[in-house]
């Protein structure tokens, strides 16, 4: 009852950079953590003028690269 459930979000695996060095903007979501994508819909992935957001997969949302 006492155990605490954590979100186990799966991580693809990485390596990690050994030497911590300053925290550079990720590039895909410029350092906001996010990705802005174009709401496509239909067989012809017609553009609906919307746009949806979604947590950057490159950084996940962390914002640096
Ligand atoms: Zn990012």
């Amino acid at each position: 009852m006492t155990t605490a459930k954590t979100p186990s979000a799966r991580k693809p695996r990485q390596p990690k950079p050994v030497t911590v060095t300053a925290p550079e903007k990720c590039g895909t979501c410029d350092g906001s953590g996010e990705t802005t994508t174009t709401v496509r819909v239909g067989r012809k992935r017609r553009e609906i003028g919307a746009t949806q957001t979604g947590l950057c997969p490159t950084c996940f949302g962390a914002g640096t690269a």
